[in-house]
């Protein structure tokens, strides 16, 4: 087979990927060098798709319960248990809750179930977790859900400000484009962020902005500039009184404040980047409206190098929010008044067409929990994990009537608590297409045949909408079928003065749609030619700052939450990756180093965070990014990769959300903080996936050849218990609360191994860890954790891709290596995605220091 140009299942950023399968169930990926999001790069998540693509863990038929059905069983059950619903509870009785992982195609046809043929708003995705306060920002600014500028623009600018995004890890193919920039044009970079981040130690000015200190600040900025108000009154709709209004206070140190400042004063062209940082929080439209407002009277928009830019999670958010994905939009970026309703329930000749928006995320599951609604299908994420106050989404989902999942994996934290499950397509089986965060519109292809029954998404609803009687307006023979009307549907949006406009592609033949180039709708700069706001001019929206938080009685911390540079959501695909997972084995809490000494806690210590929604165990890493009285910890770990207790974020967070835009505050919970005092630790080295019940804490990740456990305990157990059966060897020191085993099958290979100490040390993972599979010679030297001949030493990796550890780094920059391109010609660390750099930048400013620190 030939190579298959297809889009990186991840972030987005929208990279495009040039895959040469090899093999069954095997593929090589590279960058697609032609594809204009990425031109050839790729980060470390998007290099190793090739490691996610094996079937382990899929989910390969139709369930009831744990009953295998046939497909025309589970579709029948699914489209009579949701008209039942309606026949007796009304329509909003119930509810789809879909994915930024869906393709446009699965979430047109989702959509237009929901809204057009069921009547109800009830469809959200969780793309409102990710980026709806910035939908409600350009609806507000714009008219209309547009991102004004492109990832060229990045290349342009001579001022970056990057706010709430740490874009070296979440974004690290637009973190490359920036760093190439400063590096050929000398641009400047600005991190505004809470926390020094691996983005922020890299960039010309860190602003350690307070929690939802970012509308004070923008607002503060914008007094500053030297801003031609009637020319602005020219071109922009402006509040009255909004020059009035006073200035808020940004609480920064002056200095700071005025360098910060100034740099906005002089540049000629500024983009300025915002992710979730920005967009979780309560007050996430006015951030965003702060941010627009601040491009629109500066004039930094419309032009090359200039314009006010959210980047999305997902990859395929856009997608979702073009078409409807979200219970505040009705399709193609239309809503509900009825002029915008008549033509779309012309359009698609229905006469149940939704009479309002449904509800957004956290509400929908609070009606689960309520009872009011009945039916819920979640197709492609995981809210028991995902979602805000998670403890209480899970109880919801166990007392509602009906739960269906569509998924790739039989087993999820969701899938546990659904009736019917339905076999999805995973990335490299699905086909279709994606919109990314600057508006490229990018084919995902297929390299793989579905396994087992899977089927892709689009499909299996419009099998439910031809059940419950819709027949014509489901009768989809392809996916290239369901493109073109959702193509032609956006003359509606077009005619309605919107930018979105498809049309071309609305008689595509088959033939034209599998061969698609990437292609960006609306143009370079969208809004050049007027907002898409009855004038045709955008909006300066008057705010006001939040008042900065108090703290809350018994909760002295702020908790904030956010990604790993190598993980992806809730592992489900990049867990299964032994490269990705050597970046962070554990969830860590980040804390200032003063506020862990006075709370007794030392680095490598479990801790217990709890918030007001929860609590959950994570161990302590001590970082000087980090403010005092704030906590970090990470997103990704769920049941099936941590016990109960451990690591689980999403049942920390709070569901409150943002009045306009309902997406939650994931950044800022009131938290509080213990040291917990276990009576051992330990890890456990398998083959197979183990059940470690026993364990108060156990976390999990992947392995060459199997699953590597860290464990704890708060009183001593049966070890052996833990184990699978076979062949033991085993050593103990009970003095020093020290017991190991191995575990081998008949062939005498090793199968298991388990370390545990009340207080001593164990040995590094690594090596017990690839043992696993080999012939167990000298269970002596296996039991010792290190080889008897020692092999050249190795420390933490830090180049995933060519698998270069600190060490050998650390020789390099001995040896001479001054710059991190240096390096890289050195050991060729950094050259392939460059999701390392900033750690070798890092690595290089620490031994400059310990240089000066001996000359002195
Ligand atoms: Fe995929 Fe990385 Fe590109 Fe995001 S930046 S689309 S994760 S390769």
């Amino acid at each position: 087979m030939g190579s298959i140009n297809t889009t990186c299942a991840y972030c987005g950023v929208g990279c495009g990927v040039t895959a040469q399968v090899t093999g069954a169930r095997s593929v090589e990926i590279s960058g697609d060098a032609s594809h204009p999001a990425n031109k050839g790069a790729l980060c470390s998540k998007g290099t190793h798709l090739g490691e996610t693509v094996g079937l382990q863990d899929r989910l390969l038929h139709p369930m009831i319960g744990e009953s295998r059905v046939t497909w025309d069983r589970a579709i029948n059950e699914v489209a009579q248990a949701m008209g039942e619903c309606i026949e007796t509870h009304g329509p909003d009785s119930v509810a789809f809750y879909v994915s930024g992982q869906l393709l446009t195609e699965d979430y047109y046809v989702a959509n237009k179930l929901m809204k057009g043929f069921v009547g109800s708003g009830n469809i959200d995705t969780n793309s409102r977790l990710c980026m709806a306060s910035a939908v409600a920002a350009h609806n507000r600014a714009f008219g209309e859900d547009i991102v004004p500028c492109t990832y060229e623009d990045l290349d342009h600018a001579d001022l970056i400000l990057l706010v709430g995004s740490n874009t070296a890890w979440c974004h690290p193919v637009i973190w490359q484009r920036i760093e190439r920039a400063r590096e050929q044009s000398g641009t400047k970079l600005v991190v505004i962020d809470p926390r020094r981040t691996e983005t922020a130690e890299r960039a010309d000015l860190h602003i350690p902005v307070a929690p939802d200190g970012d509308v004070a600040l923008f607002d503060a900025l914008l007094a500053t500039q030297d801003v031609d108000q009637a020319a602005v009154s020219r071109t922009c709709e402006v509040p009255d009184g909004f020059w009035e209004r006073p200035s808020a206070d940004h609480g920064l140190e002056p200095a700071l404040f005025a360098q910060l400042a100034g740099l906005v004063a002089g540049a000629e062209r500024m983009v300025t980047l915002f992710s979730q940082g920005a967009n979780q929080s309560r007050s996430g439209t006015d951030k965003g409206n702060a941010i627009i407002n601040l491009h629109l009277a500066t004039g930094h928009i419309n032009r090359r190098g200039a314009g006010p830019f959210s980047i999305t999670g997902q990859p395929n958010a856009m997608g979702g929010r073009e078409v409807g994905g979200l219970a505040n939009t009705l399709a193609c970026h239309l809503g509900f008044a009825d002029d915008e309703r008549a033509v779309v329930a012309d359009f698609w000749g229905t006469d149940r067409l939704t009479k309002g928006p449904g509800l957004k995320a956290v509400d929908l599951f609070e009606a689960v929990h309520s009872g009011a609604i009945k039916f819920v299908w979640v197709m492609a994420t995981n809210p028991a994990v995902s979602m805000p106050n998670a403890a209480r989404v899970r109880e919801a989902l166990a007392r509602c009537e009906t739960v269906v999942v569509s998924d790739v994996l039989e087993d999820t934290d969701t899938g546990r608590l659904a009736r019917v499950r339905l076999p999805a397509l995973a990335w490299g089986e699905k086909d279709g297409t994606v919109t990314n965060s600057d508006r490229i519109v990018s084919r995902q292809r297929a390299l793989f045949s579905g396994p087992g029954e899977a089927r892709a998404d689009w499909r299996i609803v419009c099998d439910v909408a031809r059940a419950m009687g819709h027949t014509e307006a489901f009768d989809f023979p392809t996916n290239a079928s369901v493109f073109r009307e959702y193509a032609s549907m956006t003359r509606l949006a077009a005619e309605s003065g919107k930018k979105l406009d498809l049309t071309d592609w609305a008689q595509a033949s088959d033939a034209a749609y599998e061969a698609m180039e990437p292609f960006r709708w609306g143009g370079d700069h969208p809004l050049a030619s007027g907002a898409s706001t009855p004038s045709g001019k955008p909006r300066l929206v008057a705010l006001s700052a939040p008042p900065p938080a108090t703290a809350q009685s018994g909760f002295p911390f702020r908790l904030n939450t956010g990604r790993y540079r190598d993980q992806w959501h809730t592992m489900t695909r990049t867990g299964y990756s032994p490269r990705l997972a050597h970046h962070r084995r554990e969830p860590l809490l980040e804390i200032h180093p003063d506020d862990a000494r006075a709370h007794g806690v030392f680095d490598g210590d479990l801790c217990e965070v709890s918030t007001q929604q929860g609590a959950s165990v994570f161990r302590a890493s001590l970082s000087e990014g980090q403010q005092r009285g704030a906590l970090f910890v990470p997103m990704h770990w769920t049941d099936i990769t941590a016990s109960s207790a451990a690591g689980r974020t999403g049942k920390l967070a709070s569901s409150d959300t943002d009045p306009v835009s309902g997406q939650p505050g994931f950044k800022d919970a009131p938290a509080r903080l213990r040291r917990v005092e276990t009576a051992w630790r330990g890890f456990l080295v398998s083959r197979s996936p183990l059940k470690l019940d026993a364990c108060d804490y156990w976390v999990r990740s992947r392995v060459e050849g199997g699953w590597l456990y860290e464990l704890a305990g708060l009183a001593a157990i049966d070890f052996v218990s833990l184990l699978p059966e076979g062949e033991r060897s085993e050593v103990a020191y009970p003095s020093k609360g020290m017991q190991r085993y191995a575990m081998c099958n008949q062939r005498g290979e090793l199968e298991a191994a388990l370390f545990v100490t009340r207080k001593g040390d164990l040995p590094a993972r690594d090596w017990v860890a690839g043992q696993l599979g080999a012939r167990v010679e000298d269970p002596i030297e296996l039991l010792a954790g290190r080889p008897r001949v020692a092999g050249p030493e190795r420390g933490a990796l830090v180049c995933v891709c060519h698998d270069i550890d600190a060490l050998e780094i650390g020789r390099v920059i001995t040896a001479g290596a001054g710059s991190v391109a240096a390096i890289g010609s050195a050991c060729r660390a950094g050259t392939n995605c460059g999701s390392c750099r900033p750690e070798l930048a890092r690595m290089l400013e620490e031994w400059d220091d310990e240089i000066k620190e001996a000359a002195e």
